[in-house]
């Protein structure tokens, strides 16, 4: 494994939008109904309940890639109103899903103005965290208390939410920890640590107890699966069918889990047979977005 930053960026927005087109799929199913109707689900076929083109992507990539065009438009700043802004105008291109606390709260958006929402202990969705991505790219290097402001000038707009936010953060330490510290020869388990002081933080996120299938949207059981899976595995193949596997919020387990997991194990580790079922057009920009956002770093 001796993967470039851009090489590493790339398979993390790839991984996103592959684990969100695989996971799909299965949304909303249990493990049980899966391994009925696919024994393993492990292509990237379309259909669910949204009946999707194969290759199709859902919210998780749309949103991210809309926030990251926000990002780059802002000279590569994560402005909370340009965010807000980016969200409503996705919302209002009618896509093909959105979450009940993305929906509300870009509602409340669009007739008060104010990008940020109010705390509420009810957006513990995992919403925010999905798309993070882009802030991710975007603010590689910097000190920590400018990530942190980013981190939350996105999410705060629609999850306003002290579990959301410890999710954000962790996730971002970790894809940041990736892509700029641990080269070759490092394993999965050099990453447990931010896991392990996010539980320390929010015991709510204790992962080592029994196997967490059927994550919901709840941001907790989100976040277990994604971890669980990633330990247990020591290739982005197995990480993504692993995780989506599980059922539940596949797609967004998938996406979080492909994020993380691209960017660790690097381009060359995604199976062609995903790279090429993936729609073509989210692919490309997929890779265009991520070389942007590492480029436009200050
Ligand atoms: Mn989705
Ligand atoms: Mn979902």
């Amino acid at each position: 494994m001796n993967a470039t930053i851009a090489d590493r960026a790339q398979a993390a927005y790839l991984g996103l939008a592959i684990g969100d087109a695989l996971g799909a799929t299965v949304e909303f199913m249990t493990p049980g109904e899966i391994r009925h109707k696919y024994r393993v689900h492990r292509d990237i076929r379309g259909g669910g309940w949204l009946r999707l083109k194969p290759g199709q992507v859902t919210d998780d990539t749309t949103m991210s890639l809309a926030l990251g065009r926000a990002i780059l438009t802002q000279g590569g700043r994560v402005e909370a109103l340009a965010c807000a802004q980016a969200f409503e105008a996705w919302m209002r291109a009618k896509p093909v899903d959105i979450g009940n606390t993305v929906r509300r709260n870009l509602v409340t958006f669009r007739h008060s103005g104010n990008p940020v929402a109010p705390p509420s202990e009810h957006d513990a969705g995992n919403g925010a965290v999905m798309r993070i991505l882009p802030v991710a790219l975007a603010t590689i290097g910097e000190p920590v208390e400018r990530v942190s402001t980013a981190i939350r000038a996105q999410a705060h707009v629609t999850h306003h939410n002290v579990l959301s936010d410890g999710a954000c953060d962790t996730l971002v330490a970790m894809l940041h920890a990736v892509l700029e510290k641990i080269g070759a020869g490092g394993t999965a388990q050099d990453l447990r640590h931010f896991a392990t002081v996010l539980v320390a933080r929010h015991a709510e996120y204790t992962f080592d107890g029994k196997l967490r299938d059927n994550p919901s949207g709840y941001v907790v059981e989100t976040m277990q699966a994604v971890f669980q899976a990633f330990f247990a595995t020591t290739n982005f193949e197995d990480c993504l069918i692993d995780v989506v596997n599980r059922g539940g919020d596949a797609d967004t387990t998938g996406a979080i889990a492909g994020m993380l997991a691209g960017a660790f194990y690097g381009l060359d580790a995604i199976p062609r047979r995903w790279r090429r079922a993936l729609d073509p057009n989210v692919r490309d920009a997929c890779l265009v977005q991520a070389q942007a956002l590492l480029a436009i770093r200050s």
